[in-house]
């Protein structure tokens, strides 16, 4: 009997092991989503099926901010971001305003970075210790898409000093008409 639950700890390990060693493949080539025009803001959650998302999404935005999935760093997401200039950025998935070009930085991590969300409501915060550590997981509140994670006291000269280190595959940016 202690045999067997100790094979069947094992097995449940390996299983888990191998889940997230397929899911910290970082996804390359990304590209994030551009917009002329804000998306209207959803009332409530947005709650889809796994194949709504699917269907909606690009294979990268769904395995980032459905799958938890992470893309590579200094990918051409990143390297877009960069060039952006003013705008807003929202989540892919549902619309919601996430964050604004004002507190954009750069942290020299090769993700998009920011000080602080646009909105605190639109988004939420939950403890992630897979890879081995406790991190805290940066999710969007309305359709719980994951879109990074959000470190804190690096000292970055920044009016927060929180990294909000986010995935760029998993934002649509409305650049500003001047
Ligand atoms: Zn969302």
């Amino acid at each position: 009997m202690k045999f067997l639950s100790i094979a069947s700890l094992l097995t449940v390990g390996t299983v888990l092991f191998l889940f997230t060693t397929a899911n910290s493949q970082s996804i390359k080539n990304t590209t994030m989503d551009t917009q002329s025009k804000a998306p209207v803001q959803p009332q409530g959650t947005v709650t889809k099926t796994e194949q709504e998302w699917k269907e909606q999404l690009t294979p990268a935005q769904f395995r980032i901010a459905r799958k938890h999935g992470t893309e590579a760093p200094n990918d051409n997401v990143y390297k877009e971001f960069k060039q952006q200039g003013d705008g807003s950025y929202y989540c892919v998935c549902c619309g919601s305003h996430l964050f604004d070009s004002e507190t954009k930085f750069d942290s020299g991590s090769g993700w998009p970075s920011f000080y602080k969300p646009a909105n605190e409501k639109n988004i939420k915060t939950t403890d992630d210790f897979s890879a081995g550590l406790k991190r805290s997981e940066v999710l969007c509140n309305t359709c719980d898409a994951h879109l990074g994670h959000v470190f804190g006291g690096e000292g970055y000269n920044t009016p927060t000093d929180l990294r909000y280190c986010i995935n760029g595959t998993v934002l649509t940016f409305v650049g500003e008409t001047k």
